[in-house]
């Protein structure tokens, strides 16, 4: 029979700080939420090799009084918790009690501390557990905890450290989130004595975002703000253009500590759909405030992972924050045109000059950087089979007709486009709108390049519009909202073969397909039958339209929502004016009226822009009219 032992006090103490402390990033983290539980408005972090060596944490809170310093190395000490009911409404980050005593059991702990009331500080030194030193001296109000030679006690402990420089990532990591979760702190972190972060704490989201995520990325963001079924939703998510192509940029945090909530990313990202492109992930820093009760932060130990009580709910309202933000924030992307130096000439040695000429932008660099369809080498003629729709219906919608009569009446509101490419107000718009009407609004045409960008005048702004993307968008919002489109009989059915997944992607959605034009039968091993496609597209198309819509039913999940938007996407895009197409000046004027009159055509629903906009206050500035 083995014997029972009790272990010894240090052993049980080494047992228990392995689950605090992993590496110098949870110490970080812990010291971190210590700091701001006292109160502190200033928080300095300095780590010298990754923080295994070193790790320096000094703050300006309240500090601890001289006779309970030891006592707040004592596992179960803790200053804010007293009975189990306190447990269910923790406002304070820590509460277990462990992170002095862990830290203090796996590597040399140093700290000088001081609060308003005692005259002098205390200095208090501790080694593996053991109290080596404590002592009053002379220091600052606030508490600095020094921390050396992690695992130095527990050496196969030390081995699972990764390099210094990836310990020091994470501890970065650990300190820009406590940056963006509290913008009312002004943190710095020291690495290797070059300093890495610095905050204001101003107290404002917007300038912790600047310095966290840098110019370019915090440039990009838009204000969320939302209450919704008692949940609060606040912070700020980028522009769905310059979504990432990486999560790496998503924050949440939970009342007020940050979190990883797949809940939250989901609702985040599902309000991006049909404005980010696929593959890119929204950039968003967000403060969701729930009551404490209905949520379980106990789930894992590092306590990041969170489960809610209605998950839903949360959803729920995240969701309708974020798209409510990218709604009424988003803005058409802006083509920086950057001023020159005043009066280079003048100025400037040729030398010089010649150095800022590799500076100005050249032709590339004021073109829309963007994939696009390469335009085809052979234009196609006006009236060719390839663009009838375009051209004939003039953006009448495939719609029934009780719909198309409500869209039309719309259009007709609208300026009435005449062959010359100014749009002039006709009579009774004057009559009726006289108020309203400005000639700043008016649209104005002046081109097109590489047929496939259309250059438009609108108010003191010039458009580029890539004329497929927002051709696209256009017939996508029109489907969605009559939400059926008008189908055609093919005169010989065509047998489409489909792999594996397509096939039943295809055949498990054969009425969906139907809603929108599609006709199609099962037709057994692996093969289709199309006898119906929806009636903007070509007959020839058949195979390729099938056989994509196939591919992105198969890829996706099993929403339902999700999969009437890839079917409208596929027929959308299929449908659209191609770049490269020749357009008349009546249709280019037609659709930048129609893009630059609604907000809702920002992006195709691939997601890439459909217009960049270049203001003529730029344009000034870049030609020296203006200083
Ligand atoms: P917990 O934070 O869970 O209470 P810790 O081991 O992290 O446990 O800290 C123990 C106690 O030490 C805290 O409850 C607090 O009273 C005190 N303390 C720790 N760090 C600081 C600090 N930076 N400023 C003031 N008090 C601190
Ligand atoms: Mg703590």
């Amino acid at each position: 029979m083995p014997k029972i032992n009790v272990l010894p006090k240090s052993i049980a103490e080494l047992i228990a700080a392995g689950e605090v402390v992993e590496r110098p990033a949870s110490i970080v983290k812990e010291a971190i939420e210590n700091s701001i539980d006292a109160g502190a408005t200033h928080v300095t972090v300095e780590i010298q090799r990754g923080g295994i060596t070193y790790i320096r944490i000094t703050d300006n809170g309240c500090g601890i009084a001289s006779s309970d310093v030891p006592k707040a190395f004592l596992r179960h000490a803790t200053s804010k918790i007293g009975k189990a009911d306190d447990l269910d409404r923790i406002s304070t980050l820590g509460f277990r009690g462990e992170a002095l005593a862990a830290t203090s059991a796996v590597s040399r702990v140093e700290m000088f501390t001081k609060t308003a009331d005692e005259d002098f500080g205390t200095h208090y030194k501790i080694e593996g557990g053991e109290e080596i030193l404590n002592e009053e001296i002379g220091c600052p109000e606030g508490t600095t905890l020094i921390v050396r030679d992690l695992f130095y006690n527990t050496p196969a402990r030390m081995k699972f450290l990764k390099k210094d420089v990836t310990e020091g990532t994470t501890v970065s990591a650990v300190v820009e989130r406590q940056a963006l979760s509290h913008p009312e702190i002004a943190f710095k972190l020291i690495r290797d004595g070059k300093q890495t972060l610095s905050t204001s704490g101003d107290g404002k989201l917007q300038s912790a975002a600047y310095s966290v995520l840098g110019r370019e990325i915090s440039n990009t963001l838009i204000p969320v703000d939302l209450m919704l079924d008692g949940i609060k939703v606040t912070g700020l998510a980028c522009k769905p253009v310059s979504c990432r192509a990486s999560r790496a940029y998503q924050f949440t945090f939970l009342n007020g500590r940050y979190v990883q909530s797949g809940t939250v990313t989901a609702a985040s990202e599902q309000a991006y759909k049909n404005s980010a492109m696929i593959g890119k992930f929204p950039v968003f820093v967000l403060c969701v405030t729930v009551p404490f009760e209905t949520v379980d932060v106990n789930v894992h130990p590092a306590k990041t992972q969170v489960r809610f009580s209605d998950e839903k709910r949360v959803f729920t309202a995240v969701y309708n924050a974020v798209k409510n933000a990218i709604l009424s924030g988003d803005t058409r992307p802006e083509i920086a045109v950057t001023p020159q130096k005043k009066n280079t000439f003048l100025h400037m040695t040729t030398e010089e000059y010649r150095q800022t000429g590799v500076n100005l932008p050249t032709q590339e660099s004021l073109e829309v950087k963007q994939e696009i369809t390469k335009p085809k080498t052979e234009p196609v003629r006006l009236n060719s089979d390839k663009t009838p729709f375009f051209l004939r219906e003039e953006f009448k919608p495939n719609v029934p007709e009780k719909k198309s009569v409500a869209i039309e009446k719309e259009q007709e509101e609208k300026p009435v486009v005449t062959p010359t490419p100014e749009i002039k107000p006709t009579e009774t718009q004057i009559a009726t709108e006289e108020k309203e009407y400005s000639p700043e609004s008016e649209v104005k045409l002046i081109g097109e390049a590489f047929n496939t960008y259309i250059v438009a005048q609108k108010g003191d702004s010039v458009f580029l519009i890539d004329k497929h993307a927002a051709h696209e968008r256009i017939l996508f919002n029109q489907f969605k909202a009559a939400h059926t489109v008008e189908s055609q009989n093919l005169l010989m059915p065509v047998t489409v073969r489909l792999i594996g997944d397509e096939y039943s992607a295809v055949t498990a959605n054969l009425d969906l397909l139907e809603q929108y034009g599609f006709e199609i039968e099962d037709f057994g091993n692996e093969s289709v039958l199309v006898r119906a496609i929806p009636a903007m597209l070509e007959r020839e198309d058949t195979e390729s339209i099938v056989t994509e819509a196939a591919e992105s039913l198969a890829a996706r999940g099993s929403v339902n929502l999700d999969r009437i938007d890839d079917i409208l996407h596929t027929v959308a895009c299929k449908a659209a004016i191609k770049a490269g197409y020749i357009t008349s000046d009546t249709e280019k004027l037609n659709l930048a009226v129609r893009v630059l009159g609604d907000n809702d055509i920002m992006y195709c629903p691939h997601g890439r822009p459909v217009a960049f906009e270049i203001k003529k206050y730029n344009l000034e500035k870049y030609f020296g009219r203006i200083q």
